[in-house]
């Protein structure tokens, strides 16, 4: 009794020591407000929406809606303004303006070097003429709740995350346009920047993160950038779902499915301007009228947010060179 309470006692004074030398280094709280994210999720892929086509109303309904909650948050202006249209050509042949949205957050130690944070608000729009949209039953409404009011909604929570606790590096928030149409409005804009293209470090995009049977998330870019790889890593081991390095290249977790030029992070690529995409692979409600907002997994969703966040932050903190 007298032995094993000694034991007990030295197993007790070791184990501080022992979980302070196993621990992996302290995770940053990302505080973001999960509940609000999934509003906004509603609110973008309701019914009313009509699937965010660009060049619609109802496109131009949830442009307004972000621009107006950048400017409630208080982010800054760049030219030619707080929303940046650029035109584009619908198959067929018709002229249609889109808009991206901007808002900056200023750095407190280096503002003329710049972090792009991006995700695309358009969709494919309902059921008609010339859309991709196809019906499911009596469902001719294509929500885009996953593609893309997930990453929308998190783009809106990271502008409100940063607004409070200033990055070092000045942050570029772009809700991007038409990218259904093909990465339209980030080409657009990578084109013609409102920034100078050689002070900006990186993109970091989301395009579907909102839900994943598995758990899984990608980070795509680290194969294509190796310098980015240490950065994901320590993000990797602080998020609460699996984040896995791939969809980047020959040889990485689905290597042979690349993600690079498939959201708006490739008009950044293709300017050699390093990217990490977040995002997680299809699921049966890709691309149809049942990517529903009440298919979200919440849980996974913040999760995948926090650690976008992670990222961020970490970047910020121990930017890596271009090259
Ligand atoms: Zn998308």
């Amino acid at each position: 009794m007298r032995l094993l309470h000694r034991i007990m006692s030295l197993a007790l004074l070791a184990t501080p020591l022992l979980l302070r030398a196993q621990s992996p280094p302290a995770c940053p709280v990302i505080a973001i407000d999960s509940a609000g994210m999934m509003r906004d999720v509603f609110r973008l892929a309701d019914d009313s929406m009509r699937g965010r086509r660009v060049g619609t109303p109802e496109g131009t309904q949830a442009r307004d809606f972000i621009a107006t909650r950048f400017d409630a948050l208080g982010l800054d202006r760049v030219p030619p303004g707080r929303v940046q249209p650029f035109t584009t050509t619908r198959r067929g042949g018709a002229a249609i303006t889109g808009f991206n949205v901007v808002g900056t957050v200023t750095g407190t130690r280096f503002p003329d070097q710049y972090m792009v944070i991006s995700a695309h608000f358009d969709h494919i729009g309902a059921v008609g003429p010339g859309a991709q949209c196809r019906a499911s039953g009596a469902d001719s409404i294509c929500n885009g709740a996953d593609d893309n009011a997930s990453g929308t909604a998190g783009l809106l929570a990271m502008a409100a995350l940063f607004i409070r606790a200033k990055p070092q590096h000045t942050l570029v928030f772009v809700a991007f346009d038409a990218e259904e149409s093909g990465d339209v409005g980030s080409s657009a804009w990578v084109a013609s920047a409102p920034i100078p293209l050689h002070q900006v470090l990186i993109d970091v995009n989301m395009d579907m993160v909102g839900r994943n049977v598995k758990n899984q998330l990608f980070a795509a870019g680290p194969t294509k950038y190796p310098q980015l790889r240490p950065l994901a890593e320590a993000t990797i081991g602080c998020a609460k779902i699996t984040v896995t390095i791939g969809h980047d290249g020959p040889g990485a977790p689905g290597g042979n499915d690349d993600w690079t030029n498939q959201s708006d992070q490739a008009a950044f690529h293709a300017a050699g301007i390093p990217f990490v995409y977040f995002g997680e692979e299809d699921h049966p409600d890709y691309h149809r009228a049942t990517d529903h907002a009440d298919r979200l997994m919440p849980a996974f969703y913040a999760a995948a947010v926090r650690a976008v966040g992670d990222f961020i932050r970490r970047f910020d903190q121990a930017p890596v060179p271009r090259r």
